[in-house]
């Protein structure tokens, strides 16, 4: 048995097996020798799966150059050329050759040396390519037949995927109904995997650092969302101790969602509007399950992310359509593609960036893309005709940015009009405060935007320039910092002064403490996953609007953030115990 600490991300308990997914394949591959007199034949069987990667390599090339266009085509092309460079091809042939083992570990050997190479190459082009030599090896050892390639479709429904790190795209193209929890050695608190597990509501841990090292396929496996612990091939005992502890959660969950019918108002009376943030349309009905009113974040990205060519106007239609229906006459705020940074894998972009968090993201990316930022605001337009859309803005740091967002958005409306084609003249145009200068100019923006909506997942990111996703940075991911409530708490004083409506949409607002801060400072809608709902709507009928204020003016005063943090959880347990009670193996 081993027991292996992680970050909790997504609450619940899971008893499974271990599905590894090998991202770095060909690190692991075992050396095996072979006689003297078959070199020949393994150089041989070498060529021929070189040869076999190149043929597909070229199908994949030209799929892609007429789906994506030449550039972006482009990354195979790299591809294709390594696998016909002698400074490669021939270091592998001498290693079978001269220290007799077999094909697939020279090639892997040989590759990954030249990955570590690159990656402490001064130049970041060496480094970028660090991930193309991973997949080189990968590609070469699936040809040559020697190691098995995890594929999530062989999934069962015990699975619990354990990986390295997982990209936004396998993540969120896993079978959803097989899938039972996500442990990654890599990731923080609101990394990719992290916002897709709780959306699922699947217990998940990140940041194990050693642990997809440590596991093997089939292994019985612990995974506590809820306390970030993960345990190997448990005794007996541990089983049997888990095996009520999922019980209990089960218990927990059903008593919670029995609130689902109740109003989500204070025990004073202050009503707070609770929406759901979604990533898919069809987590729409999760949310509504839980007593959701609505959704206040649609990360839209994730249509981009689950494909490997560009959604079509079409496409977004289709996708907002289906929210629409199952909506059925509530609020949808559709964010615009907010890709860039850790939900854009850097071997995607044309030109991989150094420092992604601060590159090419966002709102920046669409007004440097305007074929594609124009589909979606048509497709938007065009979808608000039939029931109430709001359009959000991501990571507006300049108030010239929304202005040209908003420009398209007009352009797009003359367009319709142009057409005849129906949408709504009204519809309400804002955007996320997740950058410390937009929250500090706020009443610059409050002038011009419809409504706002905080995004802490990346304002306590930029704020505090603790990168959200690095494990190795993740205790000083701190929410409650004083130095993130003062910006809070200026972004609401600006909504109020312009009466311009506010809502917080990071997964902090899930967190009865943070949630709590939220109230006192005056934000009455937050926006959550869907499985976060009931215990935030049991905190806030337990708390007064006054207790909340009084918390946050005390938080905010303290020049030490852990002291702000651990006055908080104090008054919360005293406040509300029920909610640390009932969640869930706290
Ligand atoms: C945020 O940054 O708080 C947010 C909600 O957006 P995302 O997590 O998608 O970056
Ligand atoms: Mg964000």
């Amino acid at each position: 048995m081993q027991t292996i600490k992680g970050i909790p991300v997504s609450n619940g308990v899971v008893i499974g097996r271990v599905f590894l997914i090998e991202d770095d394949v060909s690190l692991r591959v075992p050396r095996r020798s072979i006689q003297s007199a078959d070199a020949p034949a393994e150089v041989e069987r070498f060529d021929f799966a070189r040869l076999a990667a190149i043929e597909e390599l070229n199908q994949l090339h030209k799929t892609a150059a007429d789906e994506m266009g030449r550039e972006a085509a482009k990354i195979f092309l790299f591809h294709i050329g390594a696998f016909n460079d002698p400074s490669i091809l021939n270091p592998i042939r001498s290693m079978i050759s001269d220290d007799l083992v077999s094909a697939e570990y020279a090639s892997s050997a040989v590759l990954r040396k030249l990955a570590e190479k690159f990656a402490q190459h001064p130049d970041s082009t060496f480094q970028s390519k660090v991930d193309d030599l991973r997949d080189l090896a990968s590609r070469l050892i699936r040809h040559l037949g020697g190691q098995k390639i995890s594929t999530v479709s062989s999934a069962d429904d015990q699975t619990v995927v354990v990986a390295r790190d997982l990209t936004p795209s396998q993540t969120a193209a896993f079978d959803r109904s097989k899938i039972r929890a996500f442990v990654t050695d890599l990731g923080g608190k609101t990394s990719h995997t992290a916002i897709v597990a709780s959306a699922l509501g699947l217990p998940a841990v990140v940041g194990t650092r050693t642990l997809s090292r440590e596991a093997r396929e089939g292994q019985v496996i612990i995974v506590d969302g809820s306390k970030g612990v993960v345990i190997l091939d448990p005794d007996d005992e541990t089983l049997d101790k888990y095996l009520l502890r999922v019980e209990q959660v089960r218990q927990a969950k059903i008593s919670l969602h029995e609130l689902a019918g109740l109003p989500a108002a204070t025990a004073d009376g202050t009503e707070i509007t609770l929406l759901g943030n979604i990533e898919f349309p069809e987590e729409i009905d999760l949310v509504l399950d839980d007593g959701g009113k609505g959704i206040g974040l649609y990360r839209t990205e994730f249509l981009y992310l689950t494909r490997t060519t560009m959604p079509t106007e079409e496409d977004h239609y289709d996708a907002y359509m289906q929210c629409v229906k199952r909506l059925d006459g509530l609020e949808l705020t559709i964010r615009t593609i907010d890709l860039g940074a850790d939900k854009y894998t850097q071997l995607q972009a044309e030109n991989p960036e150094r420092n992604p968090a601060l590159g090419l993201r966002s709102i920046r990316y669409c007004l440097q893309n305007l074929d594609i930022f124009r589909v979606q605001l048509r497709a938007i337009l065009r979808a608000s005709a039939h029931g109430p859309i709001k359009i959000m803005f991501p990571l507006v740091t300049n108030i010239s940015e929304f202005r040209t967002a908003k420009y398209f958005v007009k352009e797009e409306m003359e367009e319709l009009d142009e057409k005849g084609i129906a949408y709504d003249r009204d519809i309400k145009i804002g955007m996320m405060v997740e950058v410390p200068a937009a929250a500090l100019m706020a009443n610059a923006f409050a002038r011009e935007v419809d409504f706002f909506s905080v995004g802490t997942n990346d304002l306590v990111q930029y704020t505090l320039a603790v990168d959200r996703t690095n494990e190795q940075v993740a205790s000083l991911y701190t929410p409650i910092h004083p130095a993130v409530l003062k910006l809070v708490r200026d972004v609401s004083r600006s909504a109020k002064r312009h009466s311009i409506p506010i809502s917080c949409c990071g997964a902090s607002a899930g967190e009865p403490e943070f949630a709590a801060l939220l109230i006192g400072l005056g934000i009455r809608t937050l926006s959550v996953t869907a499985s976060g709902i009931p215990l935030l709507k049991q905190a806030i009928r337990g708390l007064t609007v006054a207790h909340c204020e009084r918390i946050v003016k005390k938080a905010i005063s303290y020049d030490s953030e852990s002291d702000a943090a651990g006055y908080v959880r104090d008054r919360l347990r005293k406040l509300v115990p029920e909610v640390f009670e009932r969640r869930p193996l706290d």
